[in-house]
This record gives structure tokens, sequence and C-alpha cells, in this order.
């Protein structure tokens, strides 16, 4: 198994795609502490997938990404429980789409607040840790929108394209520790957050997706699995999109 003995924490994963990245990880036998804001009953349902694959402690760990204090006086007592955090996946993530002449202030804060903002409290509370251990995997969940733009999502494909620069950055501040920064940008993949679209919409996109369909939730978890072992240790930086081949 390529995770054994480390543990992980992965934003946003009572549901969809980072519900599939936790049990991958866990597969792969990592220790999954599982984030989520609102959906309780969902996060408990995930815990007990965990605990089906796997002994070890696996945990919940419910705070709002977009409250620093909240981030700093989680994780904090995360580690101080797990005495290592291995692994840091940012996938938490919210859409407030509208045209921008209709959008409302709260919808741009809303979106950059989780988005970006809760990708940096979580880096910066976690690279305190990882820095202290000189090791450390790091991976942002950006997204297609973020790199081709999308009409209805300003603050959306803002708060996507600031994660790939964040990303960079952070990279090149950490790789002296041995600690990776890497971002995966997926297309359309089927989620709660897809599932919005009306069917016809969808078809129209298929059409212009290469390989036909939208993505599957494990076609990211996959990567982000290899992109947190140590076969990806030469690795960071870098910006892997999962889309069908609709951007390219
Ligand atoms: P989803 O099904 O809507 O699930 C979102 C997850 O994020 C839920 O677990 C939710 O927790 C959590 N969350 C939202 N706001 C949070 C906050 N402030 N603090 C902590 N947790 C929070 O989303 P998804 O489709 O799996 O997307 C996951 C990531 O992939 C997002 O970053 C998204 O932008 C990105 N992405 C998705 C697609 C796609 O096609 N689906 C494409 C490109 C990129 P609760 O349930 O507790 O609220």
């Amino acid at each position: 198994m390529l995770l054994n003995n480390k543990v992980a924490l992965v934003t946003g994963a009572s549901r969809g795609i980072g519900r599939a990245i936790a049990l991958e990880l866990a597969r792969e036998g990592a220790t999954v502490c599982v984030n989520f804001q609102k959906n309780s009953a969902k996060a408990e349902s995930v815990l007990s997938e965990l605990k089906k694959v796997s002994t070890n402690p696996h945990c919940l760990v419910p705070f709002d990404t977009s409250s620093y204090e909240a981030v700093e006086k989680e994780i904090t007592q995360l580690v101080q429980a797990t005495k290592t955090l291995d692994i840091l996946v940012n996938n938490a993530g919210i859409t407030k789409d509208n045209l921008l002449l209709r959008m409302k202030e709260s919808e741009w804060d809303e979106v950059m607040n989780t988005n970006l903002k809760g990708v940096f409290n979580c880096s910066k509370v976690a690279a305190k840790f990882m820095l202290k251990q000189r090791r450390g995997r790091m991976v942002n969940i950006a997204s297609l929108s973020g790199e081709m733009g999308n009409p209805g999502q300003t603050n959306y494909s803002a708060s996507k394209a600031g994660v790939i620069g964040f990303t960079k950055s952070l990279a090149k501040e950490l790789g002296s520790r041995s600690i990776t920064v890497n971002a995966v940008s997926p297309g359309f993949i089927q989620t709660d957050m897809t599932q919005s679209l009306n069917p016809e919409l969808q078809a129209e996109i298929c059409k212009n997706i290469p390989l036909g369909s939208f993505g599957t939730c494990e076609d990211i978890a996959h990567l982000v699995v290899f992109l947190a072992s140590d076969q990806a240790k030469y690795m960071t930086g870098q910006v892997l999109g999962v889309n069908g081949g609709l951007y390219m």
C-alpha cells in the first residue's frame, strides 16, 4: 500500500469528490480525518465506510474552512492527537453562480472565502507542522473553470485561478523542506455540484468532451492518492487536469 502510517486531512469530505478521496487514501493505508461544515449525517456515513476499509483511527473534524480561527484551533487539536500530519487535501469548495451584473457582493465573498481563503487557512496551519516534520504533501482541488473561465462563474473561476497561483508560489516556498504542493484541476465530475445542470445542458457539454462523458469522483481520487504518495516525490507546483480532454 502506498500510504501506510500516513495521516491525511481531507476538507469537504462528507460527499462528492472529497468522500472519494478519503476512501481511496484509506484503501492505500492512510488514517483519514474527514472535514465537513454542515452535513454531519453524511460525514458520519463516510466515517462508517472508512471503518469498513481499515481499523485505523479515522475521525471527523467539523469546521468551516473559511474561518482562520476555527481552522487553527481544529487542526492544532487534531495534530496534538495524531502527532503528525502528512497529507492535506484542500478540497472543500462551493459555487454561487450568477452573471457578473447580477452577482451579489455576498455571492462573490462566500465563494472567495471558502474556495481561496479556505485553502490559505488550512495550508498555513498545516505547513507549520509539516515544516517541523520536514516532509508533507499538499494537494489542492482547483477547477477547469479556473483555467478556461466559464460564463456565470466569475467568482468561482477567480477563486480557482487563485488556488493555482497559490499552489505554485507555496510549492516554491516549501520545496526545500521536502513538502510538495500540487493542484488537481477537475473538469465536469458527477457530484451534487454538477447535478443541478439540466440534462440538455449536460448532453451539450458532453459533445465537447473528447472522452464523451462526465468524470467520476474516483477519477480525481486516484490522482490525489498518487500525488500524496512517495511515487510523486519529484513533482511539485504542478496543475494536473482530469477533464476527459475538454481542455488541453
Ligand atoms: P460537493 O459535492 O458540493 O461537496 C462539497 C463539500 O465541501 C462538502 O463536503 C461540504 O461539506 C464541503 N464544504 C463546503 N463548504 C465548506 C466549508 N466552508 N468548510 C468545510 N467544508 C465545506 O462538491 P464536489 O463537487 O465534490 O467538489 C469538491 C471540490 O472539487 C470543490 O473544491 C469543487 O470546486 C471542485 N470541483 C468540482 C467539480 C465538479 O464537477 N463536481 C469540477 C471542478 C472542481 P457539507 O456537506 O458539510 O456542507
